[in-house]
């Protein structure tokens, strides 16, 4: 007889002051970007200072939630327990249209990624607190 799994809580984000934003859009359904407001670069993951200009003013911009792949990695041992049976997945960076890279998980078999592969943001509320960014391939 074999003994049952034991249930192990999925691991989550937290939540820092710097990226607070950042998940109250993904609350909204929004992808927001960080926007330096002396340069303009676009900036993720959000930072409390510009790596280019040194600015500590920083703004908030609505992304059009659409990009294409521009990169992943295929995951095959779990990080986690509560991984075990998600393995294999890709984690994806995505070029946006607006030009930044994010970093996301997306819902798409992995036999299928491919380089340019059209995605679009897709937002996954995981609980009272927390909703993840998770990609899908734009139809
Ligand atoms: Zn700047």
């Amino acid at each position: 007889m074999t003994q049952p799994m034991p249930q192990f809580p999925r691991p989550l984000p937290q939540i820092d002051r710097d990226h607070a934003e950042w998940w109250a859009g993904l609350r909204r359904q929004e992808l927001l970007v960080q926007e330096c407001l002396r340069c303009r670069k676009q900036l993720f993951p959000p930072e409390p200072l510009c790596p280019h200009c040194h600015s500590p003013e920083m703004g908030w911009r609505r992304s059009s939630g659409i990009g294409k792949v521009y990169s992943w990695v295929i995951v095959r041992r779990p990080s986690h327990p509560w991984f075990a049976d998600k393995v294999p997945y890709a984690v994806v960076v995505v070029e946006m249209q607006e030009g930044f890279r994010v970093v996301g998980s997306i819902d798409c078999p992995i036999e299928k990624l491919r380089d340019g592969l059209p995605v679009e943001a897709g937002f996954e509320d995981v609980d009272e607190r927390v909703t993840l960014l998770r990609f899908r391939v734009a139809v």
